[in-house]
């Protein structure tokens, strides 16, 4: 029996649902419906005209609905009254095939006839800035190496707490907050879960870090580079496979601690990194972190190869430890369902090809790169990266042709409304267009 929001409402006394979704470009779309109509909802769901949203729809199409998902209710700890809720998106009776919470299901269901879940857990890298995006919001915060600064992470202590008193309320088991790489940025991290639950809890922690920074006089922003010197927003997810308790990915024999199974699912990753960064790096300000120039601090921090190594950052892949690995390539800007789904997608292929990542390398790359020329390079920009996507059948079989040509559509448009009134070029500082649309992705 799904659990009945209405009466949820009255225990909890819940007066508004918000009933959420997010689109293709990770925006994060809602309505606010009072507790009396909830019952009706959880039926039927909440009407949208899809057009209206990064979605691929037209004017003349149907209402689409999203049906609220119960397992996902957070009571905002802020804002007791309000209740935010994950949804799924119908229409005519069906699910919307190309939109992201749906395409994840559809990923999480083919893993499973493996009789597989993955684990994930995602680390959020975010900026407080100043209101009109122009410059850090604490002037005072200017070390070259200002990675795990205790005066400047003590400074913002009010809204850190905040936020992670609200985690550790909802029951997120958050373990760690700090200061880092780049000047005003910040990382806040909580436990690992099934993917469905660290994406519905990624969506979250965005709109409460931004919600909260607001009522602290901030502005927090997930834009992977908003500073042309400073490091970039990453967002690193750490996965593993397991079935029932048991880790799949886990085996002790090995020097890193990783079954063959789990250097299967890597080497799918590796494989079809090119292009599924267009999921994982999916903005025109992505590719100003990916293949960046060192920073004020002294390393980007950001992949440009693919390459894979044991504990070592300089590598898109590390493998901090036995039973799960990290993938490095991931910004601030990734739709938390299509990060989820793109590792599922690229693993699967892996498993089901049995791909070999070859062996770990141990240079530091970020200064060895000329010493490995054959290794593929991550994409250049935007364009490029849609390119690899639209060019590889195994993705579009795995998530289904028409649901990527509908992404590769929409992205094209907005690279065509980049280039009406601005050129992208690495070495020139962030455009008015980048934060117009990405300081608030
Ligand atoms: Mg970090």
């Amino acid at each position: 029996m799904p659990k009945n929001l209405s009466t949820i409402a009255k225990t909890k006394k819940i007066k508004y649902f918000l009933i959420s979704f997010v689109d293709l470009f990770g925006v994060l779309r809602s309505k606010l419906v009072p507790a009396q109509a909830i019952g009706d909802m959880q039926k039927n769901g909440a009407g949208f005209a899809g057009f209206a949203t990064w979605l691929d729809m037209t004017p003349a199409d149907t209402d689409m609905f999203a049906i609220p998902d119960p397992d996902s209710l957070i009571q905002l700890p802020w804002n007791k009254e309000v209740g935010w809720l994950a949804s799924d998106l119908f229409m005519d009776g069906k699910p919307v095939k190309a939109s992201p919470r749906v395409m994840l299901k559809h990923q999480i269901k083919q893993l499973s006839k493996k009789n597989l879940v993955m684990k994930s857990g995602v680390e959020c890298e975010y900026f407080l800035i100043n209101q009109d995006g122009s410059g850090i919001a604490d002037t005072r915060d200017i070390q070259s190496k200002p990675c795990y600064d205790q005066s400047a992470l003590m400074r913002r202590y009010d809204l850190i707490k905040e936020i992670c008193d609200s985690m550790i309320e909802l029951g997120w088991s958050p373990y760690q907050n700090d200061h880092e790489d780049a000047n005003g940025q910040f990382e806040m991290n909580w436990d690992f879960s099934d993917c469905l639950k660290t994406a519905d809890r990624h969506t979250f922690f965005k709109f409460m870090v931004k919600t909260l920074a607001e009522k602290h006089g901030l502005r927090a922003t997930f834009m992977p580079k908003p500073f042309q010197n400073l490091t970039g927003n990453g967002c690193h997810a750490h996965i593993s496979l397991w079935n029932g308790k048991t880790n799949k990915f886990l085996d002790n024999g090995d020097r890193f601690g990783l079954s063959h199974l789990a250097y299967n699912f890597l080497g799918g990753i590796m494989k079809n990194a090119e292009s599924l960064s267009v999921f994982f790096n999916p903005t025109i300000n992505s590719y100003r972190r990916i293949n960046a120039p060192p920073t004020k601090s002294g390393a980007s921090w950001s992949p440009s190869s693919i390459s894979y190594s044991g504990n070592n950052r300089t590598h898109m892949i590390r493998i901090p430890d036995a039973g799960r690995f990290e993938l490095r390539l991931m910004d601030g800007s990734a739709n938390p369902y299509l990060l989820q789904a793109g590792v599922i997608a690229a693993g699967l292929y892996g498993l089901n090809n049995k791909s070999d990542p070859g062996e770990p390398l141990t240079c530091n790359m970020y200064t060895d790169y000329k010493n490995y020329p054959n290794l593929a390079k991550l994409p250049d920009d935007l364009e490029e990266s849609l390119e690899k996507l639209d060019e590889n059948k195994d993705i579009k079989d795995s998530f289904g042709n028409e649901v990527i040509n509908s992404y590769v559509k929409l992205k094209r448009e907005e690279i065509k409304d980049f280039y009406q009134d601005e050129v992208f070029d690495k070495e020139k500082p962030v455009t008015e267009w980048e934060k117009d649309n990405t300081l608030d992705c």
